[in-house]
């Protein structure tokens, strides 16, 4: 019989190291026994987890293929060749690097290829949605570069593009970053790249989120409009955690140059090739299909939330994520996160736009269906959980709420158990 558990081979690591075979165990249970809706997560295929437990992990190869500065690269020549490819073909591309270690990385080395220290970033604010690498004091994008934010209009929580061209005018950016991480509407992205061409700034869009949704048809597609697009290959993607980097093929010297050997040393050779098996994931019929299903049950649980009287920042989702604004309800994201947390539903806290309360109390939670619809979770599961979290949120006692519900929850689980495709 095939094997569907989530249990990777870890005999060795049971023996060579016990206490991190525990952790790693135990982390499977959690998996098994929670319900994921970590916008940001999910749950990658055993060919991927393969690739980057291989013996790929080994090797050297800094440089690009056919240009190393290693001998041996032959085989990681190859892994590398085909991930390129891959990432072409899947978006449409006219050049990929897939370097980039994680997002993180992507982004830094798009604007490090783009403009030089100094100059001027425009780009979405963390408070509205937007991440940290696009122009946040705390980050390098805001240390490194002037860094001004646009954000979304306080009566609809829309993108506010009005406001982007307006600061686009004002400002002069030399580069506008069109992406976010908590954000449940399209993009328009033919929108932002006229604002860009009416200030002469590159535009670079950040689809670390969405770009599952792209690769199967179900965003707008930016190619036809960035100069740069960084990505994640970890969210909806669902493949392994890292980055890579999209661009008009003029600017591929610049681009290799600042991920290699501008911002990184050797590439993780084992997760490149894992993400070449997600790319070859991404482009087949059951992948399609699956996004479907992840935008299906957002909205239905975006719905319920609705009807439920609770707040849903901008009313719906068109993607797969939503926020919930727990402001008029009278505590916060961080204490919602703990109750739900009891019951086995893992989400995060999320300032929500125009919070009034700090980061590390937020006015709301942030919550995605990319896990639960990897797990074969539908509409009908998706609008039990998004039930049970009213339940806690709305009862007069939370926490006892939680607890009474674990055991449903683990129910729940037990009948979609994770295992991958
Ligand atoms: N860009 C966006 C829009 C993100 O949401 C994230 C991560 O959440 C990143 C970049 C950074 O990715 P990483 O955590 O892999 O560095």
């Amino acid at each position: 019989m095939k094997n569907t558990t989530f249990e990777p081979p870890v005999s060795h690591l049971a023996e060579a190291d016990p206490e991190i075979y525990g952790a790693v165990e135990s982390e499977i249970r959690r998996q098994n026994e929670n319900v994921e809706l970590i916008a940001s997560e999910n749950y990658s295929s055993f060919a991927v987890r393969e690739s980057c437990g291989s013996v790929l992990t080994d090797k050297y190869a800094e440089g690009y293929p056919g240009r190393r500065w290693y001998g041996g690269c032959e085989w990681v020549d190859e892994v590398e060749k085909l991930a390129i490819a891959r990432a072409c073909k899947l978006f449409g591309a006219e050049y990929a690097n897939v370097q980039p270690h994680a997002g993180s990385q992507a982004n830094m080395a798009i604007l490090m290829a783009a403009i030089r220290p100094g100059g001027k970033v425009l780009g979405m604010s963390l408070s509205h949605g937007g991440h940290l690498t696009h122009g946040h004091k705390r980050n390098f994008s805001g240390d490194l570069y002037q860094a001004v934010s646009y954000g979304v209009d306080e009566q609809t929580g829309f993108l506010d593009y009005r406001q982007v061209r307006r600061l686009a005018e004002q400002e002069n950016p030399d580069i506008i970053i069109a992406g976010a991480s908590a954000y449940s509407r399209k993009i328009d992205f033919g929108h932002f790249r006229d604002i860009a061409d009416q200030v002469g700034a590159y535009l670079m869009v950040d689809m670390a989120h969405i770009a599952g949704l792209i690769a199967a048809g179900l965003h707008p597609d930016p190619v036809p409009y960035a100069d740069f697009i960084a990505s994640t290959t970890h969210k909806t993607l669902r493949g392994p955690r890292s980055g890579f980097i999209l661009a008009r093929r003029k600017y591929a010297e610049s681009i290799d140059a600042a991920v290699f050997p501008g911002i990184q040393g050797g590439p993780l050779m084992h997760v490149i090739a894992a993400k070449a098996v997600a790319f070859k994931e991404a482009m087949s019929p059951a992948f399609a299909d699956y996004q479907v299903q992840v935008l299906a049950n957002a909205d239905a649980m975006a719905r319920h939330f609705i009807e439920r009287g609770l707040r849903v920042v901008s009313g719906g989702t068109d993607n797969h994520l939503m926020l919930l604004d727990l402001s008029g309800n009278g505590f916060s994201g961080r204490e919602a996160t703990e109750w739900l947390a009891a019951a086995n539903i893992t989400v995060n806290k999320n300032v929500i736009p125009f919070d009034k309360r700090s980061p590390a109390e937020a006015g709301g939670i942030r919550i995605g269906t990319p896990a639960i619809t990897s797990r074969g979770m539908k509409e009908k599961a998706a609008v039990q959980i998004a039930d049970w979290i009213v339940e806690i949120l709305m009862s007069k006692d939370p926490e006892e709420t939680a607890g009474s519900l674990r055991s449903k929850v683990k129910g729940l689980c037990d009948e979609f158990p994770v295992h991958c495709c």
